[in-house]
């Protein structure tokens, strides 16, 4: 049978280009591909881009205070939010425009559509167009919820920030994971009123207990108010604001409540299930290794297959798809010792297992070093850095690295080849310093502060 592509793909974000341009590029593949919002995706129109811009924006007010502790003469200036939303805008539309040339420049034939499965090798687009594919891949994505609450819809979610107007004066932000300790301390250095609401014991759940403690110790610092065990129990229209009760009896009024209470994947209405698909119980796609779902003509990557939900990790899906599918290599995507960074404020990244995780697998020592940062403390403030290693007794290897610190992110990149190479303590330890650094603590640990 003759079809009209050998690949459609359904969801222009990063992974889905990545495999549409892979396939068509090395893979000599005819592509198609639809994208109903806006090309790229999550993480270039209302999610990562965007959300570090507004971090980079949101630290200058502490930047500005500390330039004048190392002498610099500064008059007090204030943020101007419709100025930078517009640039942000503008920077969204020029990487929307690159991504547009690189699928162009691949060969892959786009169409700004929604597109939903007919059968396991027919797509229709919200045109009318009808299209048949050898291949088609689904990488729609996944969406914010609102969680099932009176009144919820009051509030907004992570999509909606990048477009408001103006700045609340003040918000409650509800939850504990990225999204809402990201936004807090943005907001926070925007000089927004922020107050958080998580339901659980410490935020950031699954993450080391250490370098968690020292992100809300951070936040709090920072003026955050923040509120572990606590939920909204009610929320209504009151007064111009939204006023709040909360589970644990506290009541407020706020000009704005953000939601960054999880997210779910994009396969309602997409004729996943009239196609055969299984859906898991998240409503996530269900894939082998190699991103197959159980019709073989279908595959999927991710956030929509709810496995590690991050933007880097999409993109290596996508390529491995398309290497298996088009360039007869099989390849399955790793992901194991995947690091990642939270940028909150303080800066948290992670590569690895949690002294928690680690010490219910193996026998284990833990390196620690809380410390403050040279840079940081000569201009006063009391921000404390954290380094900590989890290494196996038995083998000397590294299984973890938790860093809290400003440029966390930058530093676990580097960590992380050496982990992902199995690196040992022993190896840290015969790597000479970089002097002065906050980094060098990594290799300057000389004893445990914890064994199992
Ligand atoms: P998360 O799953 O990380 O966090 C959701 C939070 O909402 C949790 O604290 C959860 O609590 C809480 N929650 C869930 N339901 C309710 C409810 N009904 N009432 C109150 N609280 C609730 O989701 P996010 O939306 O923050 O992020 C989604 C994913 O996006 C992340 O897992 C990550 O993979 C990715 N991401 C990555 C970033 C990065 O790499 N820097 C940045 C942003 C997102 P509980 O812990 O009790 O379940």
């Amino acid at each position: 049978m003759a079809f009209d592509y050998d690949l459609f793909v359904i969801g222009g974000g990063s992974g889905g280009v990545r495999a549409a341009r892979v396939a068509a590029s090395e893979g000599g593949a005819k592509v198609g591909l639809a994208e109903e919002y806006r090309m790229g995706g999550t993480c270039v129109i209302r999610g990562c881009v965007p959300k570090k811009l507004m971090v980079f924006a949101s630290e200058y007010r502490e930047m500005f205070d500390d330039a004048r502790a190392y002498g610099w003469d500064l008059e007090d200036g204030a943020f101007n939010w419709s100025k930078f939303s517009g640039r942000m805008r503008d920077e969204l539309d020029r990487l929307e425009g690159i991504y547009r040339n690189l699928l162009t420049n691949a060969g892959v034939t786009f169409y700004d559509a929604r597109a939903v499965l007919k059968d396991a090798h027919t797509v229709e687009l919200s045109t009318g167009e009808v299209f048949t594919a050898k291949h088609i891949l689904v990488s729609t994505g996944g969406h914010p919820t609102l969680p099932e609450l009176a009144n919820a819809d009051l509030g907004i979610t992570s999509n909606d920030i990048f477009l408001l107007k103006e700045l609340p004066k003040s918000i409650l932000i509800v939850g504990g994971g990225y999204i809402a300790c990201e936004f807090a301390g943005i907001l926070n250095g925007l000089g927004v009123q922020v107050t958080q609401y998580y339901r659980g014991a410490q935020i950031l759940r699954g993450f080391d207990d250490e370098a968690r403690g020292v992100v809300a110790e951070g936040m709090r610092e920072k003026g955050v108010d923040l509120h572990v065990g606590t939920n909204i129990m009610q929320m209504e229209k009151r007064d111009g604001g939204i006023w709040i009760k909360s589970t644990t009896g506290r009541e407020c009024t706020v000009d704005q409540v953000l939601f960054a209470t999880g997210r779910t994947p994009n396969t309602a209405g997409l004729g996943l299930e009239e196609a055969g698909v299984e859906i898991g119980r998240w409503g996530e796609i269900v894939v082998d290794k190699y991103s197959q779902t159980n019709v073989p003509s279908i595959y999927a990557i991710g956030d929509v297959t709810n496995r590690i939900s991050l933007t880097p990790v999409a993109i290596r899906e996508g390529a491995a798809f398309a290497e298996t599918v088009f360039k007869g290599n099989p390849v399955a995507p790793d992901h194991d010792l995947v690091p990642s960074a939270i940028f909150t404020q303080p800066e948290m990244a992670t590569v690895g297992l949690s002294e928690e995780e680690a010490r219910d697998i193996e026998k284990i020592e833990v390196y620690c070093s809380s410390f403050k940062p040279m840079q940081r403390s000569f201009a006063g403030r009391g921000d404390r850095a954290l380094m900590k290693l989890v290494v196996s007794k038995e083998t000397r290897k590294v299984l973890g690295c938790h860093i809290v610190s400003d440029h966390a992110g930058e530093m676990i990149q580097l960590v992380g080849i050496a982990i992902k190479m199995g690196a040992t303590k022993e190896d840290f330890d015969r790597t000479v310093a970089v002097h002065p650094t906050i980094s060098e603590e990594l290799v300057t640990m000389k004893s445990p502060v914890r064994t199992t």
